[in-house]
């Protein structure tokens, strides 16, 4: 095993390189240039390909074809059309092309095997899968993703010194990069580092700044020097005829800002040639007039410092200081106006530019890989992720004869650190011994036994290199055996990465003929994790039989529907692949590991049939269902359609044009998904899977706070007035009271959820226990018989029938024989042509229940 090592940042924006050596990190340096960062940037030209800052600049003479900011389109199916080649590249082929690049920066003799790719804190399973790619492809055999805060903090504590007591408590890591901005709070104690929870948002950077800038300043100068008619949409418009012009701009805009963080004015100059005509535009660009622009993007920031803050019960005197990450935090503004509104300290005193390269680094240097020359034959990928699961290294020595075992732990804080030897086959008459490179410690040769314990003492703040050499009877070293430790005294190391989204499978919910999330793990458990689920199969599934049970593994928030979530694993077992028949009631087995770097293995065993079926999930193997993403969508439909016509009656205007939208959206998916076959292979199936997670969000999203105190606030009345007229029911009073008090009990669960669709799904539970309500009244009853009575032949299936049951009713009712009476308004409400005592949705479901 060799520690990895390469700490690899690969931003929107900037991309580094570091590596962890002689106890300390190294961030590496352009060789041409001589710049530590790399821009994320590609140019294609016809001859070349260029990447960084030569790509960057080559922006303003051919924007078509130059790519970048990519890394917000990791994990998506969009390409980028490039002119040039009149081929299309994908975001992993361009950070594939930047991880290259970065490569070159370290000339060193040794191969670059593996690394450690830092990801924001929010990015999904899909974004992490194809960060991983991207790694991959660059050539390394074993990719270790990191998220980034992490890696922030990582850098902070170690650059600040094991000694300093007042690291315990909390912080904040506040990371404003060129594309993202993610806050994460952070627990350290002596000793211990902890993520406990982050936000973000991956659409808010330094590059939004810059569009600011552009649009507040540089359009309305060029719109009053020119006075061109639709300058503004004209110049936004993608492809449009001012595109070339408009990257140019961004580019001085971009510059302007950064020259703004050192002085209190400066000027855009440029010409240009619009319509036809020649310009020369010069426009002075004051502070004053930025902050005033800036202000309300960095208000954004502060609103998701205080979400964390509520959403973990803290204040800000809980907090210790913020400290700065990314590029942005070099603006005066975003450090004055954190100060003044949080009353925080603010730290910026490690590198914002380097410090998650170099946190990435120190990661590397605990985390451990087989070098290719021992790699064994199973996937690098399965390997990466049994190996990311500990910190805890275990070595398996595989001689003919002897076979041994070592745990230690890589990294620690304690002065020493114990090492557990285990042996077993023909050691008898060999020894050991250990000697730290330094020559400090030296065991001198000591006979092998089953079990072993020797404690190692460390060198503070160092890298501590053992040499363990075994002996044969003769004293001869048997070189296979021997092995270098490194262990890591006095850095500071993360336990674990939390998890960033829940994850749960989706299970039916019969009564309610839809179907609901499980969590398997909860947001911000520590990464890896395992889980084994029992549950009972809910419907019926011949051997041979078209039906199926859907195994549906997906990433996102546990309190919204399934269709605001993504599917990042799935597995559909379909009757043709049964032994025998599976039997509605019988046990399932659902066994869901996920790795550190986001792997997720899924071992499904149905008892019955005695069958196992198995699954790796990457991007490149995700599954969807689509006989599933068909009846979701008619679900979605159903509820937004629902949502308008609520909207109308309550003459909220905005939200239902906004809902149209929504739903307009999602039918422009409709022919494209109902032509999709089970097994087809296309991407098309991914590709409307994630518009409609998207849709089923913002539907979710519309209203925000207003619309789920609304629906909190009908909720409750309605509860009151079905609590009434339950207790004044005439059948079935005791059933349907427990069906109420069974929804009184998920009460504070759903109110926490604070989520539309889970609020609006408990009151169709509520209005159906209303109408049952109603049905078990004899007084509504009466007037429901009296109407029906009064209906024309044709509402009915079969007037004749109905008629003789008319005559049995009213019999019923004279002589107060209600139960009868009862029974025949049902009847005869099922022979109406559209029944409206009971409506029936085919339901399908995963047949998981
Ligand atoms: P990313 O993590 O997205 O790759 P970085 O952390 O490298 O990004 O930050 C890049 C962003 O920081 C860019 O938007 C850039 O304009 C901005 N930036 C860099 N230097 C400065 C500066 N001196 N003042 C203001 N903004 C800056
Ligand atoms: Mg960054």
């Amino acid at each position: 095993m060799k520690p990895v090592n390469f700490g690899i940042d690969l931003g929107t924006t900037n991309s580094l390189i570091a590596k962890y050596e002689h106890n300390k990190v190294r961030v590496y340096k352009n060789p041409i240039g001589l710049k530590e960062t790399l821009p994320s940037v590609v140019a294609f030209r016809k001859d070349r390909t260029l990447i960084g800052e030569k790509a960057r600049e080559y922006l303003t003479k051919d924007a078509v074809n130059v790519f970048g900011g990519f890394k917000r389109k990791m994990g998506t199916d969009e390409k980028y059309y490039v002119v040039n080649l009149d081929e299309n590249v994908t975001p992993i082929e361009l950070s594939t092309m930047v991880l290259k690049e970065l490569k070159n920066f370290v000339q060193e003799q040794e191969p670059m095997e593996a690394c450690v790719i830092t990801i924001p804190a929010s990015f999904d399973s899909m974004q992490s899968n194809a960060t991983l790619q991207a790694g991959k492809a660059a050539g390394f055999k074993e990719v270790f993703l990191l998220q980034e805060p992490i890696a922030a903090s990582l850098a902070y504590f170690n650059a600040n010194g094991s000694s300093d007591v007042k690291n315990d408590g909390y912080r904040l890591v506040y990371d404003f990069g060129g594309g993202t901005f993610d806050v994460a709070l952070v627990k350290s104690t002596q000793d211990d580092l902890k993520v406990i929870d982050h936000e973000g948002n991956n659409f808010l950077g330094g590059m939004d700044l810059d569009f600011a800038i552009i649009e507040k300043i540089i359009v309305p100068a060029i719109v009053q020097q020119t006075q061109i008619d639709n300058f503004e949409e004209d110049f936004r418009t993608k492809f449009g005829k001012y595109e070339s012009l408009y990257y140019q701009v961004l580019y001085y805009a971009e510059e302007a800002k950064k020259e703004l963080s050192n002085s209190n004015k400066t000027e855009i100059e440029f010409s240009a040639t619009l319509n036809d005509v020649a310009y020369d535009f010069y426009i002075p660009i004051t502070r004053q007039q930025i902050d005033d622009i800036f202000a309300p993007i960095i208000q954004e920031t502060i609103q998701l410092i205080q979400k964390i803050l509520v959403n973990n019960e803290l204040v800000a005197t809980d907090i210790n200081e913020i400290i700065l990450v990314g590029g942005s935090t070099y603006l005066p503004q975003v450090r004055e106006q954190l100060a003044a509104q949080t009353g925080i300290a603010i730290n910026y005193s490690i590198d914002p530019t380097t410090s998650i390269a170099v946190g990435a680094a120190y990661y590397a240097a605990n985390k451990y890989y087989e070098p290719s020359a021992i790699l064994s034959s199973e996937t690098t990928e399965q390997k990466a992720g049994s190996i990311a699961d500990d910190l805890l290294a275990t070595v398996d020595f595989n001689d003919t004869d002897i076979e041994m075992v070592l745990s230690y732990n890589k990294s620690t804080r304690d002065k020493e650190e114990v090492l557990i030897m285990q042996c077993n086959g023909a050691y008898e008459n060999c020894t050991y011994r250990i000697y730290r490179a330094d020559g400090g410690f030296d065991t001198g040769h000591v006979p092998l036994k089953a079990k072993k314990t020797e404690f190692l003492p460390l060198l503070a703040e160092n890298v501590n290199i053992f040499n363990l050499q075994i002996f044969d009877a003769a004293q001869n070293e048997i070189k296979r055996l021997s092995q270098q430790l490194q262990i890591a005294q006095g850095i500071y190391n993360i336990d674990g990465q939390p998890l960033p989204h829940d994850i749960c499978i989706e299970v039916d919910d019969v009564e309610n003929k839809t179907t609901k999330l499980e969590v398997v793990f909860e947001r911000n458990s520590l990464l890896p994790q395992k889980r084994t689920l029992y549950r009972e199969i809910s419907k019926t599934i011949k051997k041979g039989a078209d039906d199926s049970i859907i195994i549906n593994i997906l990433e996102g928030d546990k309190s919204s529907r399934a269709s605001s979530n993504l599917t990042i694993g799935c597995i559909n077992i379909s009757g043709k692949d049964l032994q025998s028949d599976l039997i509605k009631g019988s046990d399932i087995e659902i066994q869901i590991h996920i790795t550190d770097s986001r792997i997720l293995n899924t071992v499904v065993y149905l008892v019955m049939t005695q069958q196992e079926f198995k699954n790796v999930f990457s991007i490149s193997e995700k599954q969807i269902s689509v006989a599933r993403l068909k009846e979701q969508y008619i679900l979605l439909e159903n509820e937004i359609s629902d949502n308008i016509r609520e909207f109308q009656y309550n003459e909220d205007k905005i939200w239902e044009i906004n809902a149209n939208t929504y739903l307009e959206e999602l039918q422009s998916l409709q022919p494209r998904l109902f032509k999709l076959k089970d097994n087809d292979a296309s991407d098309d199936k991914y590709i409307i899977a994630e518009k409609m997670a998207r849709i089923s969000q913002n539907a979710d999203k519309l209203g925000g706070n207003e619309r789920i105190a609304g629906l909190l606030e009908t909720y409750l009345q309605r509860k009151e007035e079905t609590a009434a007229l339950i207790a004044a029911a005439d059948f079935e009073k005791d059933e349907l009271l427990k069906q109420l008090q069974k929804l009184e009990q998920s009460e504070a669960s759903f109110m926490r959820s604070k989520n539309a669709s889970v609020i609006e799904g408990k009151l169709r539970q509520l209005h159906d226990l209303y109408w049952k309500g109603l049905s078990n009244t004899t007084s509504f009853l009466i007037s429901i018989f009296i109407e029906y009575k009064s209906y024309e032949p044709i509402a009915f299936k079969d007037y004749n029938a109905a008629k003789s049951i008319f005559k049995m009713a009213d019999a019923a009712l004279t002589s107060e024989r209600y139960p009868e009476f009862r029974r025949h308004v049902f009847s005869l409400s099922n022979l109406l042509k559209r029944s409206d005592l009971n409506t029936h949705i085919d339901f399908k479901g995963t047949g998981i229940g």
